[in-house]
Formats: structure tokens, C-alpha cells, sequence
């Protein structure tokens, strides 16, 4: 999960990481106020989550609350890069002496947290590490982190003078504690801040959190932006399904991520004759059970745009007549919300005696087929029908 600006400089602050306080607002008479209250020169910020808001015009200085309230006006609903601004954050001007780069993160390659550093902030590190590779300080950690000693090697590395570093060196070994405590992914900050009066201060802040580790941070289900966030896939979440909104109108279900993937294959190849493709993601695991299929099917079948659902079950540890049991009582429980084909594919275990159970039942909407390949075409002429 990828945090605003205003979010990670909360963590920032949290762990004692230098930062100016800001006040985030939805409108630019709200802006205007808290302006206000800030008094002097104040920086109103578009907050996305995406990077380059200064060269997209949604970071401006403001003298005034007029100015603030301006500076707002022309910032909300501005479009940076497909994210529109629903918010801005209105913060007191830091007078910056220089402006560095400091990030922390997963560098999955060499299966360690790297930190990278330069004197030279405030662009975008890409082009940065393109431009100027040797400004550029990467240094692998091991599992102690950024220890005092660690973060002076690093800012000697990058070039910083005895009294920069004794001011910086805090600063990197406390945003290295807020990569580990809130076991973060990415901890960018561009630019860390040298002020005028020579103190420093984190000016923007890029955190990604990693979501496999939200079991332990009950805290964090309050960072999560539930606006943003695919509806569908919230529900999905809250039902602990595996369940991914793709743009097609094929629905597919199925047991087991290797099975669901391949599905999502054959059903592609399948559309291309009708003009479909697969509209989603849907691994039901192991256990299968009707309520499991209901929830499943519920959340396919909310989606307007599927026209046919593909279910494509593989009995293992779930026997075949359990599935069909679960599909024929998902069907009960959804009702008329049920209102679109299903194509079921059963195999595998206890496969004839599934296949009787959705015979006999004989639901109207239940088609069966025997392959996978005959299931996807089906759905996929059921799909291209509607
Ligand atoms: P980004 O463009 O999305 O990375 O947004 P930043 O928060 O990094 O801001 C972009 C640039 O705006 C910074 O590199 C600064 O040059 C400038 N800026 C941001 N905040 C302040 C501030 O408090 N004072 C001053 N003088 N400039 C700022
Ligand atoms: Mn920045």
C-alpha cells in the first residue's frame, strides 16, 4: 500500500523523524484558514500518490491565505499523471539551504534493503541515476539497518561535510526505524531538507507499506483510502478472497491460483473470436465451501460488466460434489441476483458424483461442460450473447 504524503510524514513524525507539521483540507476556503492559522509563507501540496506534483504545477508557494486559498483553487481537482487531487495539504514554508535525496528500500535482486543517498535532491532519482550515476550513493544493509555508524559511512559516501553529517546522521538512522517498525517496502525522501538555520527536515515523503505484513498493524487498516480503493476488491478483502478486477466480461472462478491463471489464458484465446476477455481474478482455495462459492459468485456477479461466469474447479482435498453442492446453494442464496450464465467445469475428485448433483438440480442459468477449453469457448459465446 502506497501512503500520501501527509500519511508517511505522519510516520515520519511518529518516530521522530524532522518534519513540519501540515494540515490537509478538501477545499480552498479551507485552505485559506489554515493559512491562516499557519501564519507567514506556507507551501500548499496536491496530495497523490504519484511523484513529480512540483513540475506538475500541484506544489505552490503562498504568501498570503488569499494567495494559499488561490493556490488551492488551482490545485483541487487538478489531474496529475491520471490521479486527481481531492486534497491539499497547506504546511509552513521550510526556508531551504539545500535539498538532498534519502531512500530506503527492498532491493529484491540482491535480496537486501538498500539505502541510496545523494547531496544532490530534489529531481527525480531516475534521472538522477541516469544523469549522474556517482552522485548517487547505494549502499547495502545488512540486518542490523542504519545504525549511527552506518548512517555516517553512507553520508560520507555521498560527500557531506563532519557537520552535515552530525545533523543527518539522526535523521537517516530514524527513517531506517520506520522502514523496520512499520515494515515498510520503500521509505523515500526527496527532498530531505537542510533549513537556513541549519536544522534538518523531511519536505515530502514516499512510504509504501508492505501489505503481507498488515497482520501486524492493526493500526495501518486506517491508512488504507477506501476511495480509491476498487470497491469489488475492497468486499473481496473483507471476505478474504483472491480476487482481482480485471476489464473484460468474462467472469472466472476457480480453485487454486495455477488454475485460475491458466483459466484467465484460455479464456483470452477462447474471447478473441467473440470480442471478450476474462473481467476478473477469482481463487477460492482449497476449501471450497457454499458459502465461500456464494461470496465468490456475489462478488462476480456485482460487477456490471460480467456477462458469463466461467467456474473451473479441480477436485483435490475438495471433493467435486462439494463444489456442486456449494454452486447449487450459492445459486439459492444469491437468487435473482444470479441473473447471468454460469459455465461450470468440473474435475477430478468425486467429479461424476458433482456432475449428478448439478443435473439434478438443473438450474436454468448452469451450463456443463467437460474441458476447460469447451468451458472457455461457452463462456465466451454466453459472454459475447449478452
Ligand atoms: P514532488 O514534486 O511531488 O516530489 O513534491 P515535493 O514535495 O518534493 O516538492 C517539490 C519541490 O517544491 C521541492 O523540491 C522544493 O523545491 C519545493 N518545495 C516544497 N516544499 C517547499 C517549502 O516548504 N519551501 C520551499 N522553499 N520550497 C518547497
Ligand atoms: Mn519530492
Amino acid at each position: 500500500m502506497d501512503l500520501y504524503e501527509y500519511q508517511a510524514r505522519e510516520l515520519f513524525a511518529k518516530h521522530g523523524v524532522p518534519v513540519i507539521p501540515g494540515t490537509v483540507v478538501e477545499t480552498a476556503q479551507a485552505a485559506r484558514e489554515a493559512a491562516e492559522k499557519a501564519e507567514g509563507l506556507c507551501v500548499v501540496k496536491a496530495q497523490v500518490k504519484i511523484g513529480g506534483r512540483g513540475k506538475a504545477g500541484g506544489v505552490k508557494l503562498a504568501k498570503t491565505p488569499e494567495e494559499a486559498e488561490a493556490a488551492a483553487e488551482a490545485i483541487l481537482g487538478m489531474d496529475i499523471k491520471g490521479h486527481v487531487v481531492s486534497r491539499v495539504m497547506v504546511v509552513p514554508a521550510a526556508d531551504i539551504a539545500a535539498e538532498y535525496y534519502f531512500s530506503i528500500l527492498l532491493d529484491r535482486s540482491n535480496r537486501r534493503q538498500l539505502a541510496m543517498c545523494s547531496r544532490e535532491g530534489g529531481m527525480e532519482i531516475e534521472q538522477l541515476a541516469k544523469e549522474r550515476p556517482e552522485a548517487l550513493v547505494k549502499r547495502p544493509l545488512g540486518p542490523e539497518g542504519i545504525t549511527q555508524e552506518v548512517a555516517e559511512e553512507i553520508l560520507t559516501d555521498a560527500g557531506f561535510s563532519s557537520e552535515e553529517i552530525e545533523a543527518l546522521a539522526d535523521v537517516l538512522v530514524k527513517l531506517w526505524t520506520v522502514y523496520r517498525e512499520e515494515d515498510a517496502q520503500l521509505v523515500e525522501v526527496n527532498p530531505l531538507v537542510m533549513c537556513t538555520d541549519e536544522t534538518p527536515t523531511a519536505l515530502d515523503g514516499k512510504v509504501t507499506l508492505d501489505d503481507n505484513a498488515r497482520f501486524r498493524h492493526p493500526e495501518h487498516a486506517e491508512l488504507v483510502d477506501q476511495a480509491s480503493e476498487d470497491p469489488l476488491e475492497a468486499k473481496a478483502k473483507e471476505r478474504g478472497l483472491n480476487y482481482v478486477h480485471l476489464d473484460g466480461e468474462v467472469g472466472i472462478i476457480g480453485n487454486g491460483a495455477g488454475l485460475v491463471m491458466s483459466t484467465l489464458d484460455v479464456v483470452a484465446y477462447a474471447g478473441e473470436a467473440y470480442g471478450v476477455r476474462p473481467a476478473n481474478f477469482l481463487d477460492i482455495g482449497g476449501g471450497a465451501s457454499a458459502q465461500v462459492m456464494a461470496d465468490g459468485l456475489d462478488i462476480i456477479l456485482s460487477d456490471p460488466q460480467v456477462k458469463s461466469v466461467f467456474v473451473n474447479v479441480f477436485g483435490g482435498i475438495t471433493a467435486c460434489d462439494a463444489v456442486a453442492e456449494g454452486i447449487v446453494k450459492a445459486l439459492e442464496i444469491l437468487g435473482d441476483k444470479a441473473a447471468k450464465p454460469l459455465v461450470v467445469r468440473l474435475d477430478g475428485n468425486a467429479v461424476e458424483a458433482g456432475r449428478d448433483i448439478l443435473s439434478r438440480a438443473a438450474h436454468p442459468l448452469v451450463t456443463m461442460v467437460d474441458t476447460m477449453d469447451g468451458g472457455a469457448a461457452k463462456a465466451a459465446e454466453l459472454a459475447a450473447q449478452k
